[in-house]
């Protein structure tokens, strides 16, 4: 993970990206949120969507009615249900009578601790996209793609008119994504990258972090660096059998303290994943659970 960079950031103000693409940062920087979450207004005619219109602040919402200015929004569109992505959604819609369009809602089976933004239980979506379908405005066509990983119910919306690729979290520039059992899925995460890295996205418009410009080149990088994660687990567990947090010290030198549980949410994400391929099991030790390779 990265470190943030120095003020000032551009929160509050409409950034014009591309032709069809403004971005207006949100006032909710923190170790998983980088600067703030990024809002993206789509279109630059009559009508225009907004995607992730991220936390319920006044001074965001108000941020991105302004950037709306006179136009029309006909799609809000989020990415998934992180509060620090969707809960923007319900008052903007009541403002502008928008239909809240895109991932479907999230019922979590448990309710463990998380370390990532916890989610948003208030979401409620007018129209869930699948994979490949598409909303449509005056100059621009966003098309889903279903990208579960991060969370079970993450798309992506690709813009037809230029070839950019809005990624919410599953890939961004500054860090890579937190993947958080049990709703988050190593195993899912990783076909995820595979399916972006068979496409041909010009550019990715992350909602943390700035553009990337070589998507194919940063995707090829973060399939290598989790297969690299794994094969240190394997190791570290052939060394001797282990706890989740005596992975920690070997695999993640000199972390932010405030991002260890992350970090082992993360650890744990990839034993899951293996223990679904047969490739580690746990038992339970004077209630400690202990990680071995099978
Ligand atoms: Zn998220």
């Amino acid at each position: 993970m990265a470190g943030i960079p120095p003020k000032p950031w551009p929160t509050g103000e409409a950034e014009l990206l591309e032709p069809l693409v403004r971005r207006v940062l949100a006032p909710n920087p923190s170790p998983y949120t980088y600067t703030g979450t990024q809002t993206y207004v789509i279109g630059a005619e009559s009508d225009v969507a907004v995607i992730d219109p991220g936390p319920n602040e006044p001074e965001h919402i108000d941020a991105i009615l302004r950037a709306v200015g006179d136009a029309q929004v006909s799609a809000i569109m989020c990415t998934h249900t992180h509060r620090d992505h969707s809960p923007a959604a319900a008052p903007l819609a009541e403002k502008t009578g928008a239909p809240i369009v895109g991932c479907a809602p999230l019922v979590l089976k448990t309710d463990l601790p998380r370390a990532d933004e916890a989610f948003d239980t208030t979401y409620a979506p007018d129209r869930v996209l699948e994979d490949g379908e598409q909303m449509r405005g005056t100059g621009w066509t966003l098309t889903a793609v279903a990208t579960p990983g991060h969370t079970s119910n993450h798309l992506c919306f690709a813009l037809e008119e230029s070839g950019a690729l809005f990624t919410g979290d599953h890939v961004m520039g500054w860090s890579t994504s937190v993947v958080i059992p049990p709703d988050g899925d190593m195993g899912d995460y990783m076909l995820s990258l595979e399916k972006l890295q068979a496409r041909d996205d010009a550019v990715y418009h992350a909602a943390h972090g700035a553009a990337i410009t070589k998507p194919r080149q940063l995707v090829r990088g973060m399939i290598g660096h989790r297969r690299q994660r794994e094969n240190q687990i394997i190791r570290l567990m052939n060394e001797q059998p282990r706890a989740v947090s005596a992975f920690i010290p070997y695999m993640y030198k000199g972390l932010d303290e405030r991002l260890i549980p992350a970090a082992e949410m993360s650890v744990t994400a990839h034993l899951i994943d293996l223990e679904k391929r047969s490739l580690a099991a746990r038992s339970h030790e004077a209630g400690v659970e202990i990680w071995r390779t099978i």
